[in-house]
């Protein structure tokens, strides 16, 4: 069983003016779909082939880890913008708050961490095993659910993710990033966690 590329949730010209057509174009088309292939290739024969992409990520390492967990990076990301106007649920409001301060100081955390990645990589709102949420700033293709932590939200900070409409202006790419964020697909993340941590 071969991984296949996910379908777009929305028409590549669906986060225009704040991510270009050409810039999902070459991040969906090309990037992400360079990930779905390569880790078919590389999973081919090995102990790896017909495992999830969770087993995976949590079980491999080197080429086949970066790919795996690429793809399950990406495809979050991409399920994590919205052109729609989305709100966090009650639930989440009242977690970020408690955990955070407030929206706007979570957003500044999470904007701040993102804007000094060095490098490629991915910044992520998670719940931890103590049903805390926290934002963590991880290298290249690394993943949350290595740590035990459940992904809510994701940002790509690689170039390839920003270069073609804001070229080195990372921090421009992230407040614009912000006004697409998918509140919807986050809040629905963190009431399915609680139900797979209550059920546990
Ligand atoms: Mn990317």
């Amino acid at each position: 069983m071969k991984f296949e590329l996910m379908s777009l949730p929305y028409e590549e010209n669906a986060l225009v003016p704040y991510i270009s057509a050409e810039t999902v174009s070459y991040h969906y088309a090309k990037h992400h779909a360079g990930y779905v292939k390569k880790l078919n290739t590389l999973i081919e024969g090995s102990e790896f082939f017909g495992k999830s992409l969770e087993f995976i990520i949590k079980n491999s390492k080197d080429g086949i880890f970066n790919n795996a967990a690429q793809v399950f990076n990406h495809d979050f990301y991409w399920h994590g913008l919205s052109a729609e106007s989305t709100a966090p649920s009650a639930k989440l409001s009242s977690m970020i708050e408690r955990d955070f301060g407030c929206m706007e100081e979570f957003k500044k955390l999470f904007l701040d961490k993102a804007t000094a990645l060095f490098g490629s990589g991915w910044v992520w709102l998670v719940l931890n095993q103590d049903k805390k949420l926290s934002i963590e700033a991880l290298a290249n293709a690394d993943n949350p659910l290595k740590y035990e932590k459940i992904a809510l939200l994701t940002c790509d900070v690689w170039e390839h993710a920003y270069y073609i409409d804001y070229r080195n202006a990372r921090a421009d790419y992230l407040q614009n990033y912000w006004k697409l964020i998918n509140w919807k697909f986050v809040s629905d993340n963190l009431a399915e966690a609680e139900v797979n941590t209550t059920n546990a």
